[in-house]
C-alpha cells in the first residue's frame, strides 16, 4: 500500500522540493503551506505521516504537533519535524511536542525515504490494529474511545527495559542516564539477551549496534523474525558517522534510534514515545480480545452464549466423527422459572441464573463446552464421553441445584430450585450436532412430563 505524506511548509520551494523527492519515490502526497491547514487534512484521515517544517508564521511546527498528538483522532500519525537547527534543545522540544523522528535540512534523500518508510510501516501495523478493534465494537470508531490521558499516564510509569552493550563504559553511562526513570536490565551477551527477551516481559529493548565483536544489526533482525519478540519496540543507540548502518536498522524495522554521544534527555523523550505508542497498540490489542469475548460469552452468566455454540458445535461433532469417539449433550431447563420470576421479580430470576450457572461449572470439565442456550435453558456439550458417563455427570448437576437452596435478594432470602435434564449422544454418522440436540430435547420434554427434577436420557 502506498503511503500518503503530508509535507508542511510555509515556503513553496521547500514544499516543492520534498514533494517531487517523495513522488518520485510513489509516495502520494499532499502539501500544506500553513498549520491550520494541516491539522484539518489529518484530522480528516488524509494522510499516513507528516513532514513538519519547524518554523512557520503564526501556528509553529511544535504546536502543530502538540495539537496533533493530542487529538484522538491524529495522536497515532507519526510527525517528522524538519527543521534547519540541528540543536539538542530544539529536539528535546520537539519530541516533547510528541515528535516521532527529525530531519535536518538540507534533506539527505536516503534519510528521508528510510524514515518515511520505516514510520508508515510501523503505522499500518498500528492502523490493522485499530481496523480490527473497530470491527470487533461493531463498526463503531475506534478513534473516539481512546483513552489518551490514561495512556499517556501509563507511558510515565517505569518501564522494564532490556539494554544490549558489551562495552562497559557505554553501558554505565546508559544506565547512569536511565536508572531513574526505568528498571534496567543490562545484557553483555547478544544471543543470552535474545533468549531472554522472548523469555521475558520487557515493555522495550535498547541495542548498542556499535558491539565488540557481534553485528548489533543481527539481533534487531532476529527480535523482528521471532514471534514472541517481533512487536517489541527496539530502539537502537549508533554512532553518528555510521549511518549506512542506521538506514539499514531502519529499514529492518527498528523503531527509533538515538547517536551517540547520548542525549540524555532526547533518550528519555523517545523511550516516552515509544512507551506511548507500545500502550496505544496493547490498548487496541485488548480491545479486540475482550470484544471478541463478549461476542461468545453469555454476558449475565459468564458461559459460553448460543452463538459461539451454533459455530462451534460442528466443528466438536466434526472431530468426534473424524476419531470415532462419542459425544453426549445435555440440556437443561430450570423448573417453574417463570413463577420465580413473576413472585420475586426479574432481578432475583438473575440471581438464580448466575448461581445456577456458577453449579453447572463445579460439575463440568475443561474440555466440555458449557452454554447458556436460552432464557432459563443450558446446555452441555461433552466430547468423548459416553452415554452412560454423560448421565452421570447429569445426575450430579442435578443434584447440584437440587441440594442446597438458592440465595436470592442478595442472600436475604434463599428458596429451592430444581432442573430437569435431558440427555443425547451422538450415535450415527449421520448425526449432526442439531440432530443431537433435538434428541436431548425431546428427552428434555420427557423429564417434564414424568414429574420434573430428574435425568431422561434418549437411548433410555
Ligand atoms: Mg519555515
Amino acid at each position: 500500500m502506498t503511503a500518503r505524506v503530508l509535507v508542511v511548509d510555509d515556503i513553496y520551494a521547500n514544499v516543492k522540493l520534498l514533494e517531487d523527492r517523495l513522488l518520485a519515490e510513489y509516495f502520494d502526497v499532499m502539501t500544506a503551506m500553513n498549520g491550520p491547514d494541516a491539522l484539518d487534512i489529518c484530522e480528516k484521515g488524509l494522510c499516513d505521516i507528516v513532514l513538519l517544517d519547524v518554523m512557520m508564521p503564526g501556528m509553529d511546527g511544535f504546536e502543530v504537533c502538540r495539537r496533533l498528538k493530542a487529538n484522538p483522532a491524529t495522536h497515532h500519525i507519526p510527525v517528522v519535524m524538519v527543521t534547519a537547527l540541528d540543536q539538542p534543545e530544539h529536539k528535546v522540544t520537539g519530541l516533547q511536542a510528541g515528535a516521532d523522528d527529525f530531519l535536518t535540512k538540507p534533506i539527505d534523500d536516503v534519510a528521508l525515504i528510510t524514515r518515511v518508510k520505516n514510520l508508515t510501516r510501523l503505522k499500518m501495523l498500528t492502523d490493522e490494529y485499530a481496523s480490527r478493534a473497530s470491527t470487533a465494537q461493531g463498526g463503531s470508531s475506534a478513534a473516539g474511545v481512546v483513552p489518551l490521558e490514561a495512556l499517556e499516564a501509563k507511558s510515565k510509569e517505569r518501564a522494564k527495559i532490556m539494554l544490549v552493550d558489551n562495552r562497559q563504559s557505554s553501558a554505565d553511562r546508559l544506565i547512569y542516564a536511565l536508572e531513574d526513570h526505568h528498571d534496567v536490565e543490562h545484557e553483555m551477551e547478544p544471543q543470552q539477551a535474545l533468549f531472554q527477551i522472548a523469555e521475558g516481559q520487557y515493555d522495550m529493548a535498547i541495542i548498542s549496534l556499535s558491539l565488540d565483536g557481534f553485528d548489533g544489526l543481527r539481533l534487531c533482525g532476529q527480535i523482528r523474525s521471532l514471534e514472541r519478540t517481533r512487536q517489541l519496540p527496539v530502539l537502537v543507540i549508533v554512532d553518528t558517522e555510521d549511518k549506512p548502518k542506521l538506514l539499514r536498522a531502519l529499514d529492518m524495522g527498528v523503531n527509533d534510534y538515538v547517536p551517540r554521544p547520548v542525549d540524555r534527555n532526547e533518550l528519555l523523550a523517545r523511550i516516552s514515545t515509544q512507551l506511548r505508542k507500545k500502550h496505544y497498540t496493547d490498548h487496541l490489542k485488548d480491545t479486540v480480545q475482550q470484544s471478541v469475548a463478549m461476542a461468545m460469552l453469555d454476558s449475565l452468566t459468564g458461559l459460553h452464549n448460543r452463538r459461539f455454540l451454533n459455530n462451534h458445535l460442528d466443528q466438536l461433532v466434526g472431530q468426534a466423527k473424524e476419531r470415532a469417539k462419542s459425544l453426549a449433550v445435555v440440556l437443561l431447563d430450570i423448573d417453574h422459572f417463570k413463577s420465580i420470576n413473576d413472585t420475586y421479580g426479574h432481578d432475583c430470576g438473575d440471581e438464580v441464573l448466575k448461581e445456577f450457572a456458577a453449579r453447572l461449572k463445579t460439575c463440568v470439565r475443561t474440555q466440555d463446552l458449557a452454554c447458556r442456550y436460552g432464557g432459563e435453558e443450558f446446555i452441555i456439550v461433552m466430547p468423548e464421553t459416553s452415554s452412560w458417563s454423560a448421565q452421570v455427570v447429569a445426575e450430579r448437576m442435578r443434584r447440584a441445584v437440587e441440594s442446597k437452596p438458592f440465595a436470592i435478594e442478595k442472600g436475604a432470602r434463599t428458596i429451592n430450585v430444581t432442573a430437569s435434564l435431558g440427555l443425547a449422544t451422538m450415535d450415527t454418522v449421520e448425526d449432526t450436532g442439531e440432530s443431537v440436540i433435538k434428541r436431548a430435547d425431546q428427552a428434555l420434554y420427557r423429564a417434564k412430563r414424568e414429574g420434573r427434577n430428574r435425568v431422561v436420557s434418549d437411548a433410555a
